[in-house]
């Protein structure tokens, strides 16, 4: 591939078009700050602000991470006067859980939330046999615009806070531990950035989440790095900064088709990014973690599913660290798309098996919901 020597460079951030950049859009207020937003230091320093000794900050995070909880009332190790302060100036609400749907007899379980400025935001719990996945959203809408996708709709409202996108896991965590969900108490095993927006477009916060969610209790909530995924169309320059992190978290990229002139109508960011570069990217992500990068490619009926492209698909991974996820596709509002027949996707699978290329169908949940993939459009699905 020689498209490492024909690309332009890296372009900065800063070039980036609206939608894709980190910068905050007009005066919109922040959400509050949370205990989630900061590190077991920066917890130090706030409460230090309130003129209390740092072992305060360990006593809150170890309520909220370890114990999960956020009500004053259960932190009896701290004096009564001071839980109410802390609390309110640490564990502001950010999000209000509006509607629950759930379906697959509870074991999927869709919230839609309400930030503090009337953003609407969901994320799904999805409780398998081995495991238990959160799927969360980074951004209220998303800037992307793919056309097969519900949230790319709307257009992108705002960044989640770091705080914000942790507390959608602490909640699921707080369902499993609670025993609601069929088959009895757990944990969040797994962690999928794959709810509303583009988490490589909110770099900073999404970093930060991904390591409070990682952290070791009381400093975050202890879920294995390896088992969240960060999924992303192909912002280049961001995948090479994540590279250069030295995290194990699995990155997913959304590819969809594998030559430029498909991929630029169904990931119009492909105008900017194309597949040579973003597959590039992700080898050297590959390379750098010895992690498998997913290749998700949802499955749309007489648009990508061709036999050649399977071919073409399985000549850019061949001999690659990459495994394809095949999603069949969710019906989206005013789509004209609709997924592939079986017999066709069985044939596409079956000419990357064949070639070695590593390949699974996505057991796709949450469709009675509106709960699968590039379902989700909580801002024009209110309450
Ligand atoms: N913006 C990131 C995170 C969203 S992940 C990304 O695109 O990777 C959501 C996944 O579901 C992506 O792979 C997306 O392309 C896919 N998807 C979107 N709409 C879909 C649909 N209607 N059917 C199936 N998958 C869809």
């Amino acid at each position: 591939m020689a498209s490492a020597a024909a690309a332009p460079g890296p372009i900065p951030i800063e070039l980036l078009p609206v939608g894709l950049t980190e910068q905050s859009r007009g005066s919109r207020a922040r959400p509050p700050r949370h205990l989630a937003d900061l590190d077991p230091a920066g917890r130090r320093a706030a409460v230090a602000e309130r003129g209390l000794p740092g072992y305060r900050a360990d006593q809150l995070s170890r309520h909220y991470f370890s114990r999960l909880t956020e009500d004053p009332a259960d932190m009896t190790d701290l004096p009564a006067g001071l839980r109410a302060g802390l609390a309110a100036a640490l564990l502001p609400p950010l999000l209000t859980a509006q509607r629950e749907l759930e379906c697959d007899g509870g074991t999927t379980r869709k919230t839609l939330w309400r930030a503090f400025d009337g953003a609407f935001v969901e994320s799904v719990l999805m409780r398998y046999p081995d495991r238990v996945t959160m799927c969360v959203s980074s951004q209220a809408g998303c800037g992307m615009a793919c056309p097969f996708c519900a949230t790319g709709q709307a257009g992108l409202t705002r960044n989640l806070s770091a705080a914000e996108i942790v507390t959608q896991v602490f909640a699921g965590a707080r369902t499993m531990a609670s025993g609601a969900v069929p088959g009895g108490r757990s944990r969040v095993s797994n962690v999928v950035f794959m709810g509303m927006g583009e988490p490589l477009a909110n770099y900073s916060s999404v970093l930060t989440a991904v390591r409070r969610i990682t952290d070791p209790a009381p400093a975050g909530l202890g879920i294995s790095q390896r088992a969240v995924t960060v999924s992303t169309v192909g912002l280049v320059p961001a995948i090479k900064k994540l590279t250069a992190e030295g995290l194990s978290v699995r990155l997913a990229v959304s590819l969809h088709a594998p030559d430029d002139e498909l991929r630029n109508e169904l990931v119009p960011v492909n105008r900017r990014w194309q597949v040579a570069e973003v597959l590039d990217a992700a080898w050297g992500y590959a390379a750098a973690t010895g992690r498998r990068v997913s290749i998700e490619y949802a499955m749309i009926r007489g648009i990508n599913d061709q036999a050649w492209r399977a071919d073409l698909l399985a000549s850019l991974l061949a001999g690659r660290l990459a495994h394809v996820n095949l999603i069949p596709l969710n019906p989206t509002p005013g789509s004209k798309w609709t997924a592939s027949d079986p017999a066709v996707a069985d044939e596409f699978l079956g000419r990357l098996a064949t070639r070695g290329i590593p390949v699974t169908v996505r057991d796709t949940r949450g469709t009675q919901i509106d709960g699968a993939c590039g379902q989700l459009a909580a801002a024009t699905s209110p309450a």
